[in-house]
């Protein structure tokens, strides 16, 4: 079906980089995709089609192929983009979370003001892996005082448990990978 067609599409566009950045990672370059006009037009469809069926009136991107993606869905659907980035880049007043990663931590902020009570937040990232950044999202997101209505991904890597990882912090908010 329509669905089965997108989803050899997107795949057909994403390439593995063994070994990038480092030893025993399998990166995903999505740059082939963001190249081709038919697959990033139905790509950004798709995730239009998940903003407006989950309702959200905001679209958070995460640093750095989240603002990519994210950008024209906002544009699209009529909603604002918000950018989630990595800690000491974003000029104003912020919040920061910081999270687990492998060996060390990391922190991502958001701007304290950018987002208001009531907002409807659709997060969407290139990738799903560990759940680490995505989790830490959704705390941001509730500590500016929204809501989550949904987090999309283009895609979960099945072999990480980052599913199950983000599954508490979703509320029961849906996690659509594509
Ligand atoms: P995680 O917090 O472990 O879920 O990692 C998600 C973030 O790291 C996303 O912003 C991805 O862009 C990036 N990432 C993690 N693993 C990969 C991978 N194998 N290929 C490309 N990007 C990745």
């Amino acid at each position: 079906g329509a669905d089965e067609n997108l989803r050899e599409l997107l795949l057909s566009r994403i390439h593995d980089v063994p070994d990038y950045p480092k030893p025993g990672v399998m990166f995903k370059d999505i740059t082939p995709l963001l190249a081709d006009a038919q697959a990033f037009g139905a790509l950004t469809d798709a995730l239009v089609d998940l903003c407006e069926r989950c309702d959200a009136d905001k679209v958070v991107g995460l640093e750095a192929r989240g603002f990519i993606l994210a950008a024209p869905v906002a544009v699209r659907a009529g909603v604002g983009f918000v950018p989630v980035r990595k800690a000491g880049k974003l000029p104003g007043a912020t919040l920061s979370q910081a999270y687990d990663l492998e060996y060390g931590t990391a922190e991502i902020e958001i701007h304290a003001d950018a987002l208001a009570p009531g907002d409807r937040v659709l997060v969407i990232d290139d990738v799903l892996a560990t759940g680490g950044t995505a989790e830490a999202s959704l705390k941001l997101i509730r500590r500016a005082g929204a809501e989550v209505a949904g987090v999309a991904v283009l895609m979960e890597l099945g072999f990480l448990p980052g599913r199950e990882r983000l599954e508490p912090a979703l509320e029961g908010a849906p996690l659509a990978a594509l």
